[in-house]
């Protein structure tokens, strides 16, 4: 008898919502309480010190060992109000999740004394064993240590009583080890060519923000029910199960009301977050059955990027009190639409204007189209880098999937902006252009309407939306770093930004007007990314086709998608701009690699022990049911049993079929994991698991649900999937 199925059940049946502790006050008073901010420093510093750290923050001026140790006591002193009694540094290693190493305040001295002590040593550096951590090969080239670095830009934060310090971590030899430092190298790339370009309009313009709001998906599942799956509990995703009769076609769960246990779980995370700083604002419930999103107000990319990081690890700490499992991969179900997490991407000046807002006039409207085209150029250019950096194996089976945005990147900007373009592709004159050709394009410009907002946002189908004032980045990955796609999108638009400038620059030094210059070089932009805008159905067959004769790339998979960060062209690029070094690139090419293979190894052992462990065992002993029956039947009836016991006799031909072939696949794929584990090479061997080994996932899947289907439910050990979906 399944009875852990049952137990599971049961208990997940029988919960009621847990109570949430409410803070007495509103969330405007209780918010970024738990965060050292620019008010605490001011409390907690001597006026010099807090004026230092302020241009440590915002002008990167280098810290010094005074300040540290000044800024390491005021943080102290406060966490120490708030009951802190550990610290940690806190960084983003190549995992992709987050670490931390733990310490203690407390300190023995001599004579059995003791006292809270964190010096700025303490703050500014620590050194977890690095070997530890994904490194891709800089270990054996380099020294093994690493250390962690304060980020002095992220705020220090409080949680469960730790102080925590967002640091980079780095190797000895300087190499980064995690997502943090070359996405500020990226920040800062960009920050300087977008302030460059803003000279021609702005010449206030001292800093440019890249900007980020993320909107995070996830499912969630009754804690019972995720532990009696060891699929789930070990991949993060259902490796068999037969669909439920009825998935997400109804569309009754999208903005339908949501359930009070999943109320009260988003209403504490939603109050701890806000506590540490973290604007979180919408909520609602997605187009698969226990599908959420959350989504804050945009921020700076950094600190955006660490609240991401946070929250989802929030989201994990908060669930489990109300008895609840987070699932942040990219395609727990495959008959349901799987989790993404959209990048909204926009660059904000620190005078206040949204650089890929439409503005008022032509002037304004000008800036807008440079920045606008430009961004286009740059996806058109490095495509195969934007898909680089959000490969990973649980989004591969999101991409392409009919339901995600496809593989192909291709960006998305609405009709009016269409015709816009094709208009300025046009009529920009060649040669000299008269003051009448001017005033005209100008008229021309000066129409690009505001409404865009609602205009833009429609297309779902796109990877690259522009959405009216942003774009919005929809291919990453529900558990990914936002930080890898954030380089590659901030490294990129910098670069060509960079030739622009050039590009007019010279054209200006030949004798052209500004104006001109700029137009003529945005004109020269649109034509040579034409074939990267696409406003048509992305998940229709018709754009593969299309695409396919656009020249464009379709990189289904993740071990195709990375060989770009083998290229000449890539390595130089991020070079070239300081965010990776070749060695740098070259580790994280391996260390995606691995991260995949392992993916892909664990899947394939959890899918053997499943078939051999639970559900070969299971289909035999369903049989033997029925052959019991059968001899019952022989006893009874004598000869005219057999003609009587058709169906039995039929049912147990369909279970041996589907038990042999469950077995000859699910050998076939050990035979294919033993060759792939052979491979020294980490690419050859990511191939070997992506071409030999994940094909038989769908084959023993198939079998495995045709089982489901013919076995007695009474049986059947692992919740099914309509219990995993629909037990509110
Ligand atoms: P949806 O995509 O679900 O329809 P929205 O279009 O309202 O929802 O998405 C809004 C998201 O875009 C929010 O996370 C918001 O903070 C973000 N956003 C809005 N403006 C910007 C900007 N200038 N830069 C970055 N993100 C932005
Ligand atoms: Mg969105």
């Amino acid at each position: 008898m399944a009875t852990f199925r049952f137990q599971a059940l049961s208990e997940a049946l029988s919960r009621t919502p847990k109570a949430v502790e409410y803070p007495a006050s509103k969330a405007s008073m209780y918010f970024a309480s738990n965060v050292f901010t620019q008010d605490v420093m001011r409390e907690y510093l001597p006026s010099d010190a807090y004026k230092s750290l302020l241009r440590t923050i915002n002008e990167g001026a280098p810290l010094e060992r005074q300040l540290a140790s000044q800024v390491a006591s005021a943080m102290k002193d406060w966490a120490l109000t708030k009951g802190v009694t550990h610290y940690t540094h806190w960084f983003q290693p190549l995992t992709g999740s987050t670490a931390e190493k733990h310490d203690s305040f407390f300190t023995p001295i001599s004579d059995g004394r003791a006292i809270e002590r964190f010096d700025g040593d303490n703050l500014i550096q620590q050194e977890p064993d690095a070997s530890s951590f994904p490194n891709g090969g800089i270990r054996n080239t380099f020294e093994a240590r690493g250390y962690t670095a304060w980020d002095p830009t992220s705020p220090a934060f409080i949680i469960s009583g730790t102080l925590c310090i967002p640091t980079i971590f780095i190797a000895y030899t300087g190499e980064a080890l995690d997502f943090k430092m070359p996405l500020l190298k990226a920040l800062n790339a960009i920050d300087k060519a977008a302030t460059d370009v803003c000279q021609y309009f702005e010449k206030d313009v001292a800093k440019v923000n890249a900007t980020l709001g993320w909107e995070q998906e996830y499912f969630l599942i009754d804690k019972a029910l995720f532990y009696a799956r060891p699929d789930i509990m070990m991949t993060g995703r259902a490796l068999v199960g037969h669909n439920p009769a009825k998935g997400q076609q109804l569309d009754d769960h999208y903005f339908g009301s949501i359930p009070d246990r999943v109320s009260a779980f988003m209403r504490e995370y939603e109050i701890e977050s806000h506590k540490l700083g973290i604007p979180v604002t919408t909520r609602h419930n997605e187009v698969a059955p226990n599908q959420f999103e959350c989504a804050p107000m945009f921020e700076e990319t950094n600190l955006a990027n660490d609240h991401n990081l946070l929250l989802m690890d929030l989201m994990e700490k908060i669930a489990r009190k109300h008895d609840l499992r987070v699932l942040l991969h990219e395609k727990p179900f495959s008959s349901l639409n799987g989790s993404g997490k959209h990048n909204n991407w926009s660059l904000s000046t620190n005078t206040g204007i949204n650089l890929l807002a439409p503005g008022k006039n032509p002037k304004t409207n000008l800036r807008f189209l440079t920045f606008f085209v430009n961004t286009i150029k740059a996806i058109h250019d490095n495509a195969d880098i934007i898909r680089a950096s959000i490969a990973s194996a649980g989004n591969d089976h999101r991409l392409g999937a009919n339901e995600a945005p496809p593989a192909i990147v291709s960006v998305f900007i609405g009709s009016q902006l269409t015709q816009m373009l094709d208009n300025l592709e046009k009529s920009v004159k060649a040669g000299k252009m008269t003051p009448e050709d001017k005033t005209e394009l100008k008229l021309s410009i000066g129409k690009i309407p505001q409404i865009l907002l609602d205009n833009t946002d429609r297309n779902r189908t796109s990877p690259f939306a522009f959405t009216g004032n942003k774009f919005e980045f929809r291919a990453v990955g529900s558990s990914a770093n936002c930080g890898s796609a954030m380089i590659a999108l901030n490294v990129i638009v910098a670069k060509q930004l960079m030739l622009f400038k050039k590009a007019v620059d010279a054209r200006i030094d030949k004798g052209e007007k500004k104006d001109e210059a700029i137009l003529k070089e945005l004109q020269k932009l649109i034509k040579e990314s034409k074939k990267i805008r696409f406003e048509g159905n992305g998940y229709g067959e018709e754009w593969v086709q299309e695409a396919k004769k656009r020249g464009l790339s379709n990189l289904k998979d993740t071990p195709r998608a990375l060989a770009v960060m083998k290229d000449k062209k890539t390595i130089d690029l991020f070079n070239e701009l300081g965010v990776l070094s070749p060695i740098e690139m070259e580790a994280r090419h391996e260390i995606e690699l691995e991260n995949y293979i392992l993916k892909l190894q664990i899947e394939s052992r959890v899918l053997g022990d499943l078939a051999q462990n639970h559900i070969i065992p299971t289909a035999i002993k369903y049989q033997n049911t029925i052959i019991e029956n059968i001899k019952g039947m022989n006893e009874i009836f004598g000869k005219d049993a057999k003609k009587m016991a058709s169906t039995q006799y039929k049912i147990i031909e369909s279970l041996s079929f589907h038990l042999n072939e469950l077995k000859k696949f699910c050998d076939l794929m050990l035979e294919e994991r033993k060759k792939a584990n052979k491979l020294e090479d980490a690419e050859q061997k990511a191939f070997a698991y992506c071409d030999n080994v994940k094909p038989y996932f769908q084959e023993i899947k198939y079998h495995s649900d045709k089982l489901e289907l013919l076995i007695e439910d009474e049986l059947w050990p692992l919740p099914k999937l309509r219990e995993l979906l629909f037990t509110k």
